[in-house]
């Protein structure tokens, strides 16, 4: 995935890119870029300090020594406070990059995640660039965060540029003598000179140091950190993975690219393409950079020596000189390194905008829905037509429907004939395509998002529950009403487990976050569940496949209790088991999305159909079950 010539970024863009990050930094993480910036500062400074106060000692000492101690004394005081001021600094830079700076990039993708509408989060492109992202930051910290990390280093180019500039202005000022021989020093041609070496200096290692930074560049190792993440952290670290792996000796697949890895035919090792600039044509670079700058320390030794000898300061001042020059050119050499560090960086906040700016595009309401103590809702479809974001077929065609709050609905059918999408356009996490559903009579887009959510209470076919206590789980949040919890519990058959279990309420589920932690069967999972549903009390309550990791005798169970504890609300259950449905008051039966009956059990079993086809293939099948078994 190398960039082309034609998609690169001009340089303006680039800036324009690198100055947004500048402005997520500074609205993010504002104390963190504040702390690395005084940190930076302060280093850059710092050296400066005994430079010039060594300077005036050995002036001192050898003008015959009038004023050493007061010199020395102020050498040492003010040595000891830049280190002081250095460490302190420094230790609150480094909570602020535990705490914040490495971590707020990270929640500002969290939050758009969170934030952006459903279809998207939903849509593969969003997830490619967010691994896209992930990648590029775990590689090199390319991306955002290296915005914060340029920032810090264009604050001390700075500092180290105004500090030199500080101390040597005198080398030019201060002029040789009249009369001495080396007179000549004081020319502006030498001056010009000087400059000179500094501007060739700064422009040759720079330009030389960017040309082996741009291999950097050049080489895209997304696809490399890919291929290692996924092996070693994916498909490694899952516990999920771990009986797949062994089952079907995907192994050889870790072992072969481990071996790789050893050989170095990755796209990290010493043969890589990375690797194999470093050796050559990089690293010479890198090297010629060093030298260029080391060579421009020597003329400036030449030319303060020079002047010290021909008496237009004392010997000590050359060692400021010196130190503030080769400063300045560092500096110079630095400010070069950030911007074309920027520059490359700048490709790599692409996909970091490309995902920011996914615009929520779904329409919101002002409506309330008034949660009503009657708890009188009436949806329905209204020939609504859906296909999914990029694909051409329709997943959903001309469904109407009606339902009042109080009935059991069922939605039937055999696999992909738009049980789910019907479920996902009733939770509004897609709109439909054409036609509209109504709650009371009103579009649902009408309504205000969040309070049109709350009416329901989901389970996902392929729902997920969390590290936390079982309590927090079912409440869906960390404080609770611990005796609601416990009921709920109870009423959706996890009673007998959860006396069992030593801490009860504040067991942690799984055990990534505690060692104590339980690990639950998916039908116990399916029960937790459930009761979550029940605690939130919402006056619909959707099941998709609820029971699908339940055995035939909990799965009846769970049924006959569900029927009782929905009371009034609205359950709408979606199964490809027809048996689980026949005490619903209605049955929808969906086929390549399309309802094509409606009626209840009794009914449809009747009618010559595709519920009546499916009900006696199924039937067949659990007689032939029950009668192998
Ligand atoms: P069911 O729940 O009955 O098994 P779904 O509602 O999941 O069926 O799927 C209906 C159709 O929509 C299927 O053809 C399926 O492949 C397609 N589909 C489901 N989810 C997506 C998606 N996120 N993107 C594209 N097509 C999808």
């Amino acid at each position: 995935m190398r960039n082309t010539k034609q998609d690169r970024l001009s340089f303006r863009q680039a800036m324009a890119y690198t100055c947004r990050g500048f402005r997520i930094w500074r609205k993010i993480a504002p104390e963190a870029l504040l702390a690395a910036g005084t940190v930076r500062a302060v280093n850059a400074l710092a050296p400066y300090v005994p430079l010039y106060f060594t300077a005036r000692l050995v002036n001192a000492i050898i003008g015959g020594g009038a004023g050493v101690w007061p010199m020395l004394a102020a050498l040492l005081i003010s040595t000891a406070l830049a280190g002081v001021i250095q460490a302190l600094a420094k230790a609150w830079d480094g909570t602020m990059v535990d705490s914040l700076a490495e971590t707020a990039p990270n929640r500002l993708f969290f939050e758009k995640l969170l934030s952006m509408d459903f279809c998207d989060v939903d849509e593969p492109k969003t997830q490619a660039l967010l691994t896209q992202i992930m990648q590029n930051n775990n590689w090199s910290g390319w991306g955002l965060l290296n915005i914060y990390g340029c920032f810090a280093d264009l604050v001390e180019a700075v500092m180290l540029i105004v500090g030199a500039v500080a101390l040597s202005v005198s080398l030019f000022t201060l002029p040789v003598p009249a009369g001495s021989p080396l007179a000549w020093l004081n020319s502006p041609l030498c001056l010009g000179g000087m400059a000179a070496a500094l501007v060739t200096s700064v422009a040759l290692s720079g330009a030389l140091f960017n040309r082996a930074n741009g291999y950097w560049a050049r080489y895209d190792g997304t696809q490399g950190n890919r291929g290692f993440s996924y092996f070693y952290f994916i498909a490694m670290r899952e516990r999920q993975r771990a009986a797949d792996i062994r089952a079907y000796a995907q192994d050889r697949f870790l072992e072969d690219a481990g071996r790789a890895e050893m050989r170095g035919e990755t796209s990290f090792g010493p043969n890589s393409t990375i690797g194999r600039a470093g050796r050559g044509p990089m690293g010479a670079l890198m090297a010629g950079s060093g030298a260029v700058s080391q060579a421009f320390v020597g003329v400036i030794y030449l030319f303060a020596g020079l002047k010290a000898l021909g008496g237009a300061f004392g010997v000590g001042s050359v060692a400021q000189y010196v130190g503030a020059l080769a400063g300045l050119a560092r500096g110079f050499t630095d400010l070069l390194a950030v911007l074309s560090q920027l520059r490359a960086n700048a490709e790599y906040l692409k996909p970091v905008y490309e995902f920011l700016d996914i615009p929520n595009r779904m329409y919101q309401g002002s409506l309330t829905t008034e949660k009503r103590s009657d708890r009188k809702y009436e949806i329905e479809f209204r020939d609504v037509s859906f296909q999914y974001p990029g694909t051409d077929t329709w997943a959903l065609h001309h469904v109407n429907m009606k339902f009042d709050v109080g009935e059991r609905l069922a939605v039937v059918g055999e696999n992909g004939s738009g049980k789910t999408t019907f479920i996902k356009l009733l939770c509004r996490l897609y709109d439909p395509t054409e036609g509209e559903i109504l709650l009371n009579g009103i579009d649902i887009r009408k309504y205000r998002y969040d309070n049109y959510l709350a009416l329901f209470s989901v389970v996902f076919q392929d729902f997920k529950l969390l590290s936390q206590p079982l309590g927090a789980n079912v409440a869906a949040a960390e404080g609770y009403d611990r005796v609601r919890a416990a009921d709920c519990l109870e009423q959706a058959g996890f009673g007998p487990r959860l006396a069992e279990l030593p801490k009860g309420l504040d067991t942690c589920l799984y055990r990534e976050f505690e060692d104590s932690g339980v690990e639950i069967s998916g039908g116990e999972a399916q029960k937790i569940a459930l009761a979550r549903v029940l605690y939130q009390d919402a006056p619909f309550i959707v099941l998709d496949e609820p029971t699908a990791a339940l055995d035939p005798e909990a799965e009846a169970e769970v049924y006959t209790k569900f029927n009782d504890i929905v009371e009034d609300k609205t359950a709408i259950y979606i199964s490809h088991r027809l048996s689980s449905c026949r005490f619903c008051d209605e049955i929808a039966v969906f086929d390549h999305g399309q309802v094509v009956q409606q009626g209840t059990h009794d009914t449809l079993v009747e009618t010559e159909g595709k519920y009546k086809a499916l009900w006696e293939a199924q039937a067949q099948y659990y007689q032939e079950k029950n009668g192998q078994t």
